[in-house]
Protein backbone atom coordinates (compact mmCIF):
# COMPACT_ATOMS: atom_id res chain seq x y z
CA UNK A 1 0.00 0.00 0.00
CA UNK A 2 1.12 3.59 -1.02
CA UNK A 3 2.85 5.64 1.93
CA UNK A 4 2.58 9.71 1.36
CA UNK A 5 6.33 9.29 2.20
CA UNK A 6 8.64 6.47 2.46
CA UNK A 7 10.67 8.07 5.53
CA UNK A 8 7.47 9.00 7.62
CA UNK A 9 5.65 6.74 9.85
CA UNK A 10 2.00 6.67 9.36
CA UNK A 11 0.09 9.01 10.85
CA UNK A 12 -3.50 8.09 13.27
CA UNK A 13 -5.46 8.58 10.49
CA UNK A 14 -3.47 6.59 7.24
CA UNK A 15 -3.95 3.75 10.08
CA UNK A 16 -7.62 4.24 10.06
CA UNK A 17 -7.75 4.24 6.62
CA UNK A 18 -5.13 1.48 5.95
CA UNK A 19 -7.23 -0.59 8.39
CA UNK A 20 -10.44 -0.04 7.06
CA UNK A 21 -8.95 -0.82 3.42
CA UNK A 22 -7.33 -4.10 4.68
CA UNK A 23 -11.07 -5.10 5.98
CA UNK A 24 -12.91 -3.74 2.90
CA UNK A 25 -15.47 -1.33 5.32
CA UNK A 26 -16.04 1.24 2.67
CA UNK A 27 -15.36 -1.11 -0.38
CA UNK A 28 -12.09 -0.13 -0.99
CA UNK A 29 -13.19 3.40 -1.51
CA UNK A 30 -11.43 6.97 0.01
CA UNK A 31 -13.37 9.47 -0.30
CA UNK A 32 -12.10 12.58 1.90
CA UNK A 33 -13.53 16.36 2.02
CA UNK A 34 -12.38 20.10 2.30
CA UNK A 35 -15.25 21.64 3.43
CA UNK A 36 -14.49 25.51 3.92
CA UNK A 37 -17.42 28.07 4.81
CA UNK A 38 -17.03 30.81 1.98
CA UNK A 39 -16.62 33.52 4.72
CA UNK A 40 -12.76 34.44 4.57
CA UNK A 41 -10.00 34.12 2.47
CA UNK A 42 -7.52 30.68 3.28
CA UNK A 43 -4.99 30.66 5.92
CA UNK A 44 -2.06 28.20 6.51
CA UNK A 45 -4.28 26.39 8.84
CA UNK A 46 -6.64 25.71 5.83
CA UNK A 47 -3.74 24.60 4.09
CA UNK A 48 -3.10 21.97 6.70
CA UNK A 49 -6.17 20.65 6.31
CA UNK A 50 -6.07 20.94 2.40
CA UNK A 51 -2.74 18.87 1.91
CA UNK A 52 -4.25 16.66 4.47
CA UNK A 53 -7.50 15.76 2.72
CA UNK A 54 -6.58 16.27 -0.97
CA UNK A 55 -3.31 14.17 -0.08
CA UNK A 56 -4.96 11.15 1.39
CA UNK A 57 -7.34 11.43 -1.91
CA UNK A 58 -4.22 11.25 -3.63
CA UNK A 59 -2.41 9.28 -2.09
CA UNK A 60 -5.18 5.86 -1.78
CA UNK A 61 -6.06 6.56 -5.22
CA UNK A 62 -9.69 8.01 -3.77
CA UNK A 63 -11.35 11.13 -3.62
CA UNK A 64 -11.21 14.26 -2.73
CA UNK A 65 -13.77 16.89 -2.91
CA UNK A 66 -14.20 20.89 -2.34
CA UNK A 67 -17.73 21.66 -0.89
CA UNK A 68 -18.61 25.12 0.51
CA UNK A 69 -20.47 24.58 3.74
CA UNK A 70 -22.27 27.73 2.53
CA UNK A 71 -25.39 27.27 4.77
CA UNK A 72 -25.20 30.93 6.59
CA UNK A 73 -26.62 33.87 4.43
CA UNK A 74 -24.79 36.33 6.34
CA UNK A 75 -21.17 36.00 5.96
CA UNK A 76 -20.62 34.56 3.06
CA UNK A 77 -19.93 36.07 -0.56
CA UNK A 78 -18.74 34.48 -3.95
CA UNK A 79 -15.08 36.57 -3.61
CA UNK A 80 -14.54 34.20 -0.48
CA UNK A 81 -15.42 31.06 -2.94
CA UNK A 82 -13.49 32.42 -5.68
CA UNK A 83 -10.49 33.36 -3.92
CA UNK A 84 -10.98 29.64 -1.66
CA UNK A 85 -11.49 28.00 -5.21
CA UNK A 86 -7.79 29.69 -6.37
CA UNK A 87 -5.85 29.10 -3.53
CA UNK A 88 -6.70 25.34 -3.28
CA UNK A 89 -5.20 25.28 -7.38
CA UNK A 90 -2.48 27.04 -6.12
CA UNK A 91 -1.40 25.05 -3.42
CA UNK A 92 -1.22 22.30 -6.51
CA UNK A 93 -4.46 20.06 -5.90
CA UNK A 94 -6.70 18.89 -8.62
CA UNK A 95 -10.44 19.94 -8.29
CA UNK A 96 -11.01 18.06 -10.99
CA UNK A 97 -14.45 20.02 -11.69
CA UNK A 98 -15.77 19.10 -8.24
CA UNK A 99 -16.56 22.05 -6.51
CA UNK A 100 -19.75 21.37 -4.49
CA UNK A 101 -22.17 23.41 -2.49
CA UNK A 102 -24.15 22.41 0.54
CA UNK A 103 -26.47 25.18 -0.50
CA UNK A 104 -27.53 22.47 -3.61
CA UNK A 105 -28.47 20.00 -0.90
CA UNK A 106 -30.75 22.44 0.84
CA UNK A 107 -34.16 20.70 -0.49
CA UNK A 108 -32.83 17.19 0.24
CA UNK A 109 -31.88 18.55 4.14
CA UNK A 110 -35.41 19.92 4.09
CA UNK A 111 -36.60 17.11 3.14
CA UNK A 112 -34.51 14.66 6.08
CA UNK A 113 -36.02 17.32 8.57
CA UNK A 114 -39.77 16.39 7.79
CA UNK A 115 -38.42 12.76 7.54
CA UNK A 116 -36.79 13.15 11.30
CA UNK A 117 -40.43 15.41 12.48
CA UNK A 118 -42.28 12.35 10.90
CA UNK A 119 -40.32 9.82 12.65
CA UNK A 120 -41.06 11.90 15.86
CA UNK A 121 -37.59 12.94 16.52
CA UNK A 122 -37.71 16.68 15.55
CA UNK A 123 -40.55 19.85 16.61
CA UNK A 124 -41.25 23.18 16.32
CA UNK A 125 -40.06 24.88 18.95
CA UNK A 126 -41.45 28.36 19.96
CA UNK A 127 -38.56 29.58 22.40
CA UNK A 128 -36.60 32.88 22.04
CA UNK A 129 -32.68 32.24 21.79
CA UNK A 130 -32.61 33.54 25.52
CA UNK A 131 -34.77 30.49 26.69
CA UNK A 132 -33.46 28.33 24.84
CA UNK A 133 -30.12 28.97 26.12
CA UNK A 134 -32.03 29.13 29.32
CA UNK A 135 -33.54 25.49 29.30
CA UNK A 136 -30.54 24.23 27.79
CA UNK A 137 -28.88 24.31 31.63
CA UNK A 138 -25.03 23.93 32.46
CA UNK A 139 -22.13 21.19 32.37
CA UNK A 140 -23.18 20.49 35.88
CA UNK A 141 -26.88 21.06 35.66
CA UNK A 142 -29.42 19.02 33.61
CA UNK A 143 -31.56 21.04 30.84
CA UNK A 144 -35.19 21.79 30.82
CA UNK A 145 -37.42 20.25 28.75
CA UNK A 146 -39.12 22.95 26.04
CA UNK A 147 -42.79 23.29 26.60
CA UNK A 148 -42.97 22.52 23.12
CA UNK A 149 -41.09 19.48 22.73
CA UNK A 150 -44.44 17.45 23.03
CA UNK A 151 -46.41 19.13 19.51
CA UNK A 152 -48.31 16.37 17.41
CA UNK A 153 -46.00 15.18 14.22
CA UNK A 154 -48.63 16.85 12.76
CA UNK A 155 -48.65 20.35 13.95
CA UNK A 156 -44.89 20.03 13.46
CA UNK A 157 -45.51 19.25 10.13
CA UNK A 158 -47.42 22.15 9.26
CA UNK A 159 -45.63 24.92 11.53
CA UNK A 160 -42.31 23.85 9.53
CA UNK A 161 -43.91 24.45 6.43
CA UNK A 162 -45.06 27.32 7.80
CA UNK A 163 -41.77 28.19 9.00
CA UNK A 164 -39.99 27.48 5.10
CA UNK A 165 -43.20 29.92 3.26
CA UNK A 166 -42.06 32.51 5.40
CA UNK A 167 -45.03 32.65 7.86
CA UNK A 168 -42.64 33.75 10.74
CA UNK A 169 -40.21 36.46 11.64
CA UNK A 170 -36.91 35.42 12.28
CA UNK A 171 -36.15 34.17 15.42
CA UNK A 172 -39.36 32.99 16.69
CA UNK A 173 -39.43 29.69 15.56
CA UNK A 174 -36.74 26.82 15.09
CA UNK A 175 -36.85 22.98 14.47
CA UNK A 176 -35.08 21.24 17.23
CA UNK A 177 -34.04 17.85 17.43
CA UNK A 178 -35.58 15.79 19.91
CA UNK A 179 -32.32 14.31 21.49
CA UNK A 180 -32.02 14.16 25.50
CA UNK A 181 -31.94 17.14 27.42
CA UNK A 182 -30.38 15.78 30.23
CA UNK A 183 -27.50 14.42 27.90
CA UNK A 184 -24.09 14.98 29.62
CA UNK A 185 -23.22 16.21 26.31
CA UNK A 186 -24.76 19.98 25.59
CA UNK A 187 -24.04 19.67 22.30
CA UNK A 188 -27.11 16.67 22.57
CA UNK A 189 -29.64 19.02 24.46
CA UNK A 190 -32.41 18.99 21.99
CA UNK A 191 -29.93 20.97 19.75
CA UNK A 192 -31.55 23.48 17.03
CA UNK A 193 -31.30 22.25 13.64
CA UNK A 194 -33.24 25.03 11.08
CA UNK A 195 -33.71 28.90 11.87
CA UNK A 196 -35.39 31.45 10.45
CA UNK A 197 -33.27 34.00 8.51
CA UNK A 198 -34.86 35.94 5.90
CA UNK A 199 -31.82 36.77 3.82
CA UNK A 200 -30.26 36.70 0.26
CA UNK A 201 -27.84 33.77 -0.09
CA UNK A 202 -25.00 34.34 -2.15
CA UNK A 203 -26.32 31.52 -4.34
CA UNK A 204 -29.77 30.43 -3.86
CA UNK A 205 -30.98 34.26 -3.88
CA UNK A 206 -34.49 34.04 -1.75
CA UNK A 207 -35.47 30.65 -2.42
CA UNK A 208 -35.11 30.08 1.23
CA UNK A 209 -35.72 31.89 4.38
CA UNK A 210 -35.27 28.57 7.09
CA UNK A 211 -31.29 27.53 6.80
CA UNK A 212 -30.04 24.56 8.29
CA UNK A 213 -27.43 24.77 11.51
CA UNK A 214 -24.01 23.32 10.97
CA UNK A 215 -24.45 20.35 13.12
CA UNK A 216 -27.43 19.12 11.31
CA UNK A 217 -26.04 20.29 7.44
CA UNK A 218 -22.81 18.95 7.91
CA UNK A 219 -23.28 15.56 8.37
CA UNK A 220 -26.35 15.08 5.64
CA UNK A 221 -23.76 16.53 3.38
CA UNK A 222 -21.27 13.68 4.22
CA UNK A 223 -23.87 11.50 3.28
CA UNK A 224 -25.17 12.63 0.76
CA UNK A 225 -21.42 12.63 -1.13
CA UNK A 226 -20.35 9.47 -0.23
CA UNK A 227 -18.10 10.83 1.78
CA UNK A 228 -15.77 8.09 3.95
CA UNK A 229 -13.44 9.33 6.17
CA UNK A 230 -15.08 12.69 7.38
CA UNK A 231 -11.64 14.84 8.87
CA UNK A 232 -12.52 17.59 10.97
CA UNK A 233 -10.46 19.19 13.56
CA UNK A 234 -10.35 18.41 17.57
CA UNK A 235 -13.42 21.07 18.43
CA UNK A 236 -15.84 19.17 16.85
CA UNK A 237 -15.25 16.01 18.91
CA UNK A 238 -18.21 16.24 21.12
CA UNK A 239 -20.21 17.07 18.16
CA UNK A 240 -19.70 13.70 16.74
CA UNK A 241 -22.47 12.01 18.89
CA UNK A 242 -24.83 14.14 17.47
CA UNK A 243 -23.20 13.89 14.26
CA UNK A 244 -24.09 9.92 14.51
CA UNK A 245 -27.06 10.47 15.67
CA UNK A 246 -28.92 12.38 12.84
CA UNK A 247 -27.33 9.71 10.33
CA UNK A 248 -28.72 7.00 12.31
CA UNK A 249 -32.30 8.07 13.22
CA UNK A 250 -32.09 8.96 9.29
CA UNK A 251 -30.93 5.30 8.58
CA UNK A 252 -28.66 6.97 5.54
CA UNK A 253 -25.29 6.45 4.14
CA UNK A 254 -23.02 7.11 7.61
CA UNK A 255 -19.39 8.63 6.80
CA UNK A 256 -16.89 7.96 10.01
CA UNK A 257 -15.71 11.36 11.69
CA UNK A 258 -12.31 11.47 12.91
CA UNK A 259 -10.55 14.44 14.67
CA UNK A 260 -7.10 15.95 14.02
CA UNK A 261 -5.23 18.90 15.97
CA UNK A 262 -5.34 21.79 14.14
CA UNK A 263 -2.29 24.12 13.24
CA UNK A 264 -1.54 26.75 15.45
CA UNK A 265 1.58 28.99 14.79
CA UNK A 266 2.86 31.71 17.27
CA UNK A 267 3.09 34.96 16.76
CA UNK A 268 0.10 34.77 13.96
CA UNK A 269 -3.65 34.66 14.68
CA UNK A 270 -5.65 32.58 12.48
CA UNK A 271 -9.50 33.23 13.63
CA UNK A 272 -11.21 34.18 10.29
CA UNK A 273 -13.07 36.79 12.49
CA UNK A 274 -9.87 38.47 13.53
CA UNK A 275 -8.09 38.29 9.87
CA UNK A 276 -11.21 40.12 8.46
CA UNK A 277 -10.98 42.77 11.70
CA UNK A 278 -7.67 43.70 10.52
CA UNK A 279 -8.31 44.07 6.78
CA UNK A 280 -11.78 46.24 7.76
CA UNK A 281 -10.13 48.39 10.08
CA UNK A 282 -7.15 49.26 7.88
CA UNK A 283 -3.96 47.05 9.69
CA UNK A 284 -3.17 45.81 6.54
CA UNK A 285 -3.61 46.18 3.14
CA UNK A 286 -6.14 43.21 2.49
CA UNK A 287 -6.80 39.89 2.78
CA UNK A 288 -3.20 39.14 0.57
CA UNK A 289 -1.08 41.31 2.75
CA UNK A 290 1.89 39.71 2.65
CA UNK A 291 2.21 39.98 6.37
CA UNK A 292 -0.96 38.06 6.46
CA UNK A 293 -1.31 34.18 7.25
CA UNK A 294 -3.46 33.80 4.37
CA UNK A 295 -2.81 31.70 1.43
CA UNK A 296 -2.70 35.15 -0.78
CA UNK A 297 -0.69 36.81 1.72
CA UNK A 298 1.62 34.02 1.52
CA UNK A 299 1.60 33.64 -2.03
CA UNK A 300 2.38 37.55 -2.55
CA UNK A 301 4.82 37.27 -0.02
CA UNK A 302 6.88 34.60 -2.02
CA UNK A 303 5.87 31.58 -0.40
CA UNK A 304 6.08 28.37 -3.01
CA UNK A 305 3.29 26.19 -2.69
CA UNK A 306 5.65 23.36 -2.38
CA UNK A 307 7.12 25.08 0.12
CA UNK A 308 3.82 25.20 2.05
CA UNK A 309 2.88 21.44 0.92
CA UNK A 310 6.46 20.59 2.90
CA UNK A 311 5.41 22.39 5.96
CA UNK A 312 2.49 20.64 6.42
CA UNK A 313 3.90 17.31 5.78
CA UNK A 314 6.72 18.10 8.16
CA UNK A 315 4.41 19.19 11.30
CA UNK A 316 2.45 15.91 10.83
CA UNK A 317 -1.19 14.93 12.00
CA UNK A 318 -1.63 14.39 15.45
CA UNK A 319 -4.42 14.01 18.05
CA UNK A 320 -3.50 16.72 20.63
CA UNK A 321 -3.01 20.54 20.31
CA UNK A 322 0.74 22.10 20.13
CA UNK A 323 2.15 25.19 18.83
CA UNK A 324 4.11 25.08 15.68
CA UNK A 325 7.30 27.94 15.69
CA UNK A 326 6.34 30.29 13.16
CA UNK A 327 10.28 29.91 12.21
CA UNK A 328 9.61 26.06 10.78
CA UNK A 329 7.33 27.60 8.27
CA UNK A 330 10.15 29.75 7.26
CA UNK A 331 12.34 27.60 7.04
CA UNK A 332 10.63 25.49 4.46
CA UNK A 333 10.36 28.78 2.12
CA UNK A 334 14.40 28.64 2.50
CA UNK A 335 14.79 25.30 1.53
CA UNK A 336 12.84 25.76 -0.67
CA UNK A 337 13.88 28.75 -2.97
CA UNK A 338 17.45 27.51 -1.91
CA UNK A 339 17.10 25.16 -4.63
CA UNK A 340 15.28 27.12 -6.95
CA UNK A 341 15.59 30.98 -6.87
CA UNK A 342 18.09 32.83 -8.97
CA UNK A 343 20.78 34.27 -7.46
CA UNK A 344 20.82 38.57 -8.63
CA UNK A 345 22.44 41.71 -6.91
CA UNK A 346 20.72 43.98 -5.32
CA UNK A 347 21.73 47.30 -2.86
CA UNK A 348 18.43 47.79 -0.26
CA UNK A 349 20.27 51.14 1.08
CA UNK A 350 23.03 52.24 -1.44
CA UNK A 351 26.40 53.67 -0.80
CA UNK A 352 27.78 55.16 -3.77
CA UNK A 353 31.24 54.04 -4.77
CA UNK A 354 33.63 55.97 -6.94
CA UNK A 355 36.66 53.93 -8.41
CA UNK A 356 39.20 56.18 -8.89
CA UNK A 357 41.39 54.66 -10.99
CA UNK A 358 39.08 52.81 -12.89
CA UNK A 359 38.51 54.33 -16.70
CA UNK A 360 35.94 57.06 -17.01
CA UNK A 361 33.66 55.41 -19.98
CA UNK A 362 34.95 52.13 -19.62
CA UNK A 363 31.99 49.35 -18.73
CA UNK A 364 32.61 45.43 -18.51
CA UNK A 365 30.10 42.67 -18.42
CA UNK A 366 31.11 40.10 -15.38
CA UNK A 367 30.36 36.92 -15.87
CA UNK A 368 27.65 35.65 -12.59
CA UNK A 369 26.79 31.97 -11.36
CA UNK A 370 22.99 32.32 -11.39
CA UNK A 371 22.30 29.39 -8.82
CA UNK A 372 25.54 27.48 -7.33
CA UNK A 373 22.82 25.00 -5.74
CA UNK A 374 22.10 24.11 -9.43
CA UNK A 375 24.65 24.00 -12.52
CA UNK A 376 22.04 23.82 -14.94
CA UNK A 377 21.17 27.31 -14.11
CA UNK A 378 24.01 28.82 -15.55
CA UNK A 379 25.52 32.48 -15.32
CA UNK A 380 24.82 35.50 -16.81
CA UNK A 381 26.84 38.49 -17.01
CA UNK A 382 26.34 41.82 -15.13
CA UNK A 383 27.73 45.32 -15.81
CA UNK A 384 30.70 46.46 -14.10
CA UNK A 385 31.76 50.20 -13.92
CA UNK A 386 33.28 53.32 -12.16
CA UNK A 387 30.17 54.18 -10.58
CA UNK A 388 28.81 51.58 -7.83
CA UNK A 389 26.80 51.00 -5.61
CA UNK A 390 27.51 49.08 -2.26
CA UNK A 391 25.15 48.41 0.64
CA UNK A 392 25.75 51.37 3.73
CA UNK A 393 25.89 48.32 6.26
CA UNK A 394 28.47 47.42 4.60
CA UNK A 395 30.98 50.27 5.14
CA UNK A 396 31.93 51.63 8.91
CA UNK A 397 34.26 54.65 9.38
CA UNK A 398 35.58 53.25 12.63
CA UNK A 399 34.88 49.69 12.71
CA UNK A 400 34.78 47.65 15.73
CA UNK A 401 36.88 44.76 15.91
CA UNK A 402 34.78 41.79 14.54
CA UNK A 403 33.68 44.30 11.78
CA UNK A 404 35.38 42.86 8.15
CA UNK A 405 33.90 44.92 5.53
CA UNK A 406 34.84 47.99 4.20
CA UNK A 407 36.63 50.47 6.22
CA UNK A 408 39.29 53.01 5.62
CA UNK A 409 42.38 51.71 3.96
CA UNK A 410 40.89 48.29 4.11
CA UNK A 411 40.68 45.54 1.07
CA UNK A 412 37.63 43.54 0.23
CA UNK A 413 36.02 41.36 -2.86
CA UNK A 414 33.21 42.73 -5.07
CA UNK A 415 31.49 39.57 -5.99
CA UNK A 416 32.60 38.36 -9.18
CA UNK A 417 34.32 41.83 -9.88
CA UNK A 418 37.71 42.82 -8.12
CA UNK A 419 39.32 43.80 -4.87
CA UNK A 420 38.90 47.54 -4.11
CA UNK A 421 39.88 49.42 -1.39
CA UNK A 422 38.81 52.27 0.34
CA UNK A 423 40.84 54.97 -0.05
CA UNK A 424 38.79 58.47 1.21
CA UNK A 425 35.15 59.16 2.60
CA UNK A 426 32.96 62.12 1.25
CA UNK A 427 30.73 63.24 3.67
CA UNK A 428 27.73 65.81 3.52
CA UNK A 429 27.37 69.04 5.75
CA UNK A 430 25.96 66.69 8.48
CA UNK A 431 29.11 64.52 8.63
CA UNK A 432 27.30 61.95 7.11
CA UNK A 433 29.41 59.50 4.85
CA UNK A 434 28.10 60.08 0.98
CA UNK A 435 30.20 58.41 -1.19
CA UNK A 436 33.32 56.01 -0.52
CA UNK A 437 36.62 56.86 -3.15
CA UNK A 438 38.02 53.45 -3.86
CA UNK A 439 40.64 51.99 -5.97
CA UNK A 440 40.82 48.28 -7.86
CA UNK A 441 42.98 46.17 -8.82
CA UNK A 442 43.01 45.41 -12.21
CA UNK A 443 44.93 41.82 -11.48
CA UNK A 444 41.80 40.35 -9.09
CA UNK A 445 38.71 40.02 -12.15
CA UNK A 446 36.67 37.45 -11.63
CA UNK A 447 37.58 37.85 -7.42
CA UNK A 448 41.02 36.24 -6.82
CA UNK A 449 44.30 38.20 -6.10
CA UNK A 450 47.18 36.16 -8.32
CA UNK A 451 49.42 36.61 -5.60
CA UNK A 452 47.16 34.69 -3.09
CA UNK A 453 46.23 37.44 -0.52
CA UNK A 454 42.95 37.17 1.34
CA UNK A 455 40.50 39.81 1.74
CA UNK A 456 38.17 39.45 4.78
CA UNK A 457 34.73 39.89 2.88
CA UNK A 458 32.96 39.12 -0.65
CA UNK A 459 30.29 42.40 -1.04
CA UNK A 460 27.68 42.63 -3.41
CA UNK A 461 27.05 45.74 -5.78
CA UNK A 462 25.35 47.17 -8.54
CA UNK A 463 27.03 49.26 -11.41
CA UNK A 464 25.17 52.68 -11.11
CA UNK A 465 25.11 53.34 -14.80
CA UNK A 466 22.87 50.21 -15.22
CA UNK A 467 21.05 49.61 -11.67
CA UNK A 468 17.26 49.58 -11.67
CA UNK A 469 15.38 51.70 -9.04
CA UNK A 470 13.22 49.55 -6.84
CA UNK A 471 10.69 49.77 -4.11
CA UNK A 472 11.55 46.84 -1.44
CA UNK A 473 9.20 45.62 1.34
CA UNK A 474 11.24 44.16 4.31
CA UNK A 475 8.19 42.80 7.01
CA UNK A 476 8.56 41.37 10.52
CA UNK A 477 6.18 39.84 12.07
CA UNK A 478 2.64 41.20 12.57
CA UNK A 479 2.41 40.77 16.33
CA UNK A 480 5.42 41.71 18.56
CA UNK A 481 4.62 38.46 21.41
CA UNK A 482 4.10 34.49 21.12
CA UNK A 483 0.15 34.62 21.32
CA UNK A 484 -1.46 37.64 21.15
CA UNK A 485 -4.84 36.10 20.58
CA UNK A 486 -4.20 34.01 23.84
CA UNK A 487 -3.90 36.74 26.30
CA UNK A 488 -6.57 36.40 29.69
CA UNK A 489 -5.43 39.88 31.20
CA UNK A 490 -8.48 41.98 28.97
CA UNK A 491 -5.81 42.63 26.22
CA UNK A 492 -7.07 42.65 22.87
CA UNK A 493 -4.79 41.03 20.23
CA UNK A 494 -4.58 44.26 18.16
CA UNK A 495 -2.58 45.76 21.47
CA UNK A 496 -0.22 43.53 20.02
CA UNK A 497 0.61 45.09 16.70
CA UNK A 498 3.96 44.84 15.37
CA UNK A 499 4.44 49.34 14.45
CA UNK A 500 7.82 47.96 12.57
CA UNK A 501 6.47 44.97 10.52
CA UNK A 502 6.77 46.77 7.44
CA UNK A 503 9.96 48.68 6.22
CA UNK A 504 9.17 50.25 2.98
CA UNK A 505 12.41 51.09 1.19
CA UNK A 506 12.31 53.32 -1.35
CA UNK A 507 15.44 53.82 -2.87
CA UNK A 508 17.13 50.47 -3.78
CA UNK A 509 19.42 49.44 -7.18
CA UNK A 510 19.26 46.30 -8.52
CA UNK A 511 21.22 44.51 -11.18
CA UNK A 512 20.16 45.55 -14.93
CA UNK A 513 19.14 41.56 -15.59
CA UNK A 514 16.00 42.38 -13.19
CA UNK A 515 14.39 44.32 -15.62
CA UNK A 516 11.91 41.95 -17.31
CA UNK A 517 11.07 40.19 -13.68
CA UNK A 518 7.11 39.81 -13.51
CA UNK A 519 5.20 40.12 -10.54
CA UNK A 520 5.21 36.35 -9.03
CA UNK A 521 9.03 35.42 -9.86
CA UNK A 522 11.20 34.79 -6.71
CA UNK A 523 14.97 35.93 -6.34
CA UNK A 524 17.68 35.21 -3.88
CA UNK A 525 19.15 38.93 -3.56
CA UNK A 526 22.54 37.51 -2.67
CA UNK A 527 23.27 38.41 1.10
CA UNK A 528 19.85 39.83 1.84
CA UNK A 529 17.24 37.08 1.61
CA UNK A 530 14.51 35.84 -0.86
CA UNK A 531 12.61 38.20 -2.97
CA UNK A 532 9.11 38.13 -4.66
CA UNK A 533 8.17 40.39 -7.39
CA UNK A 534 5.23 42.53 -6.07
CA UNK A 535 1.94 42.98 -8.27
CA UNK A 536 2.30 47.24 -7.35
CA UNK A 537 5.69 47.07 -9.93
CA UNK A 538 5.05 49.71 -12.93
CA UNK A 539 6.73 50.10 -15.54
CA UNK A 540 8.76 52.94 -14.02
CA UNK A 541 9.26 51.11 -10.37
CA UNK A 542 9.62 47.18 -9.40
CA UNK A 543 8.85 46.58 -6.22
CA UNK A 544 9.88 43.59 -3.97
CA UNK A 545 8.87 41.72 -1.40
CA UNK A 546 11.43 39.69 1.07
CA UNK A 547 9.53 36.72 1.61
CA UNK A 548 12.63 35.32 4.40
CA UNK A 549 16.34 36.71 5.35
CA UNK A 550 18.91 34.04 4.28
CA UNK A 551 19.14 32.92 8.17
CA UNK A 552 16.68 33.19 11.08
CA UNK A 553 17.63 36.09 12.44
CA UNK A 554 15.70 35.44 14.80
CA UNK A 555 17.43 32.85 16.47
CA UNK A 556 20.42 34.46 16.52
CA UNK A 557 18.80 37.69 18.49
CA UNK A 558 17.32 34.47 20.65
CA UNK A 559 20.88 33.39 21.52
CA UNK A 560 22.72 36.69 21.70
CA UNK A 561 20.19 37.51 24.52
CA UNK A 562 20.57 34.28 26.10
CA UNK A 563 24.06 34.67 26.49
CA UNK A 564 24.45 37.83 27.58
CA UNK A 565 22.30 36.75 30.75
P1 LIG B 1 -14.75 29.49 11.46
O1 LIG B 1 -15.20 28.29 12.24
O2 LIG B 1 -14.45 30.71 12.25
O3 LIG B 1 -15.57 29.75 10.25
P2 LIG B 1 -12.71 27.84 10.34
O4 LIG B 1 -11.29 28.20 10.18
O5 LIG B 1 -13.10 26.63 11.09
O6 LIG B 1 -13.32 29.14 10.93
P3 LIG B 1 -13.90 26.70 8.00
O7 LIG B 1 -14.15 27.37 6.71
O8 LIG B 1 -15.04 26.04 8.68
O9 LIG B 1 -13.34 27.81 8.91
O10 LIG B 1 -12.71 25.68 7.83
C1 LIG B 1 -12.67 24.73 6.79
C2 LIG B 1 -11.89 23.52 7.21
O11 LIG B 1 -10.58 23.88 7.58
C3 LIG B 1 -12.53 22.85 8.40
O12 LIG B 1 -12.58 21.46 8.14
C4 LIG B 1 -11.59 23.14 9.53
O13 LIG B 1 -11.55 22.09 10.44
C5 LIG B 1 -10.26 23.32 8.82
N1 LIG B 1 -9.40 24.24 9.57
C6 LIG B 1 -9.68 25.50 9.92
N2 LIG B 1 -8.69 26.04 10.65
C7 LIG B 1 -7.74 25.09 10.76
C8 LIG B 1 -6.46 25.02 11.40
N3 LIG B 1 -5.97 26.06 12.08
N4 LIG B 1 -5.77 23.87 11.30
C9 LIG B 1 -6.26 22.83 10.62
N5 LIG B 1 -7.45 22.82 10.00
C10 LIG B 1 -8.18 23.93 10.06
MG1 LIG C 1 -15.43 26.11 10.93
Amino acid sequence: MATADADRPLNFIQEIIEEDLRTGKWDGRVHTRFPPEPNGYLHIGHAKSICLNFGLGEQYNGKCTLRFDDTNPIKEEDEYVNSITEDIRWLGYDLEGRVLFASDYFEQMYDYAVQLIKAGKAYVCDLSAEETRQYRGTLTEPGKNSPYRDRSVDENLDLFDRMRKGEFPDGSRTLRAKVDMASPNLNMRDPVIYRILHAEHHRSGDAWCVYPMYDWAHGLEDSIEGITHSICTLEFENHRPLYDWFLDQLGVYHPQQIEFARLELNYTVMSKRKLLELVQEGHVSGWDDPRMPTLSGLRRRGYTPESIRNFCADIGVAKFNSVIDVVRLENAVRDDLNKRAPRVMGVLRPLKVVIENYPEDQTEELEAINNPEDPAAGTRKVPFGRVLYIERDDFLEEPPRKFFRLAPGREVRLRYAYFITCQDVVKDDNGDVVELRCTYDPATKGGDAPDGRKVKATLHWVSAAHALDAEVRLYDRLFTVENPGGAKDGTDYKDFLNPDSLEALTHCKLEPTLADASPGERFQFERQGYFCVDPDSTDAILVFNRTVSLKDTWAKIARRQKKSK
